[in-house]
């Protein structure tokens, strides 16, 4: 389960910034996830749940966006949303599609006391 070395190094990174604002505990964790991130969003939220107690995140809360993802065609410029990595164009069925938003993965903020 990837989801479990993702979830030790966000908790990483937020215990950094705690300790650099000199802050004890971590009451509210903000996550940006993409529908294309390849992350299970249960198997994140279990592995949260595991690894919460040990950390400065004992009582945080934490809270995820999902970001919806958008493929862009670079055939005709469509913009649209796709849940696959791997799409064709609705309009003119290209394979040359990519990627624009949701494959992110990121601490979007980080509350502390
Ligand atoms: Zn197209």
């Amino acid at each position: 389960m990837h989801e479990m070395s993702i979830v030790v190094s966000i908790i990483d990174i937020a215990e950094n910034e705690a300790k650099k604002a000199h802050a004890e505990k971590i009451s509210e964790l903000e996550l940006d996830i993409g529908t294309v991130s390849g992350i299970e969003l249960n198997a994140l939220n279990f592995a949260f749940e595991s690894v919460k107690p040990q950390t400065m995140l004992k009582n945080a809360e934490i809270k995820i966006n999902i970001i919806y993802a958008k493929s862009k065609c670079e055939d005709c410029s469509f913009e649209y949303k796709t849940d696959n990595v791997y799409n064709l164009c609705p309009k003119c069925n290209s394979y040359r599609t990519h990627i624009i938003q949701g494959k992110e993965m990121k601490v979007k903020s980080i509350s502390v006391d």
